[in-house]
């Protein structure tokens, strides 16, 4: 069993904790096999919203992703969070759009019922599970190539997908944030050198 954070408070001490203390946990490197990409076909989507089926091309390429990322949104609504995630752009009856354009799915959370929700449009599966491993006291993810992914190195996603914020992820945000990337790179590359003279 999950333990999530609910509330706001907790999640912004927790943000800015993170943001401060580097990982030092373990690595994995994930296995190097790529799923096939660019599947050019049409899959039928059901709109959770009005129950009609649109056949769509963006949706097929989304299919598989889009499947995991409903799993988390629920996991989410059962632990007691107020999110909600809004598909009907895969859906020819609730969007007026084509929904063969590259648009994205909207999802919404609030930690509070006097809050606005906080709306992000993401059809990332990083994103998600970076989301859930913040909500649920983790300090990294396995990212669809279970490559470890720390959330010290991920504060702006986590910022994107809650719309929390503080001081020292402002930091995070507008000063730091690049030097991060580079130290990222910099870290998998010593775990990998010590990873490869253990095997
Ligand atoms: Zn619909």
């Amino acid at each position: 069993m999950t333990d999530y954070i609910l509330d706001r408070k907790q999640l912004e001490t927790r943000l800015a904790k993170l943001a401060e203390t580097p990982y030092t946990g373990e690595v994995s490197f994930g296995a190097m096999c790529y799923s096939p990409m660019c599947i050019d076909k049409e899959i039928t989507y059901e709109c959770v919203a009005c129950g009609e089926s649109t056949k769509s091309r963006i949706y097929a390429k989304n299919e598989r992703s889009h499947k995991k990322i409903q799993d988390i949104v629920n996991e989410l609504k059962s632990a007691g969070f107020d999110v909600f995630l809004d598909e009907r752009v895969y859906c020819k009856y609730c969007n007026d759009k084509n929904p063969d354009e590259n648009q994205y799915p909207t999802f919404m959370i609030r930690f509070d019922s006097k809050d606005f929700y906080h709306k992000v449009e993401s059809n990332s599966r990083y994103d998600y599970l970076c989301l859930n491993a913040f909500l649920s006291g983790c300090d990294y993810f396995l990212d669809s190539y279970d490559v470890t992914q720390p959330l010290y190195y991920n504060i702006d996603c986590i910022v994107k997908m809650t719309g929390l914020t503080g001081s020292a992820v402002e930091a995070w945000m507008h000063v730091i944030r690049e030097d991060r990337r580079t130290e990222f790179s910099e870290f998998m590359r010593k775990q990998w050198e010590k990873h490869k003279s253990e095997i």
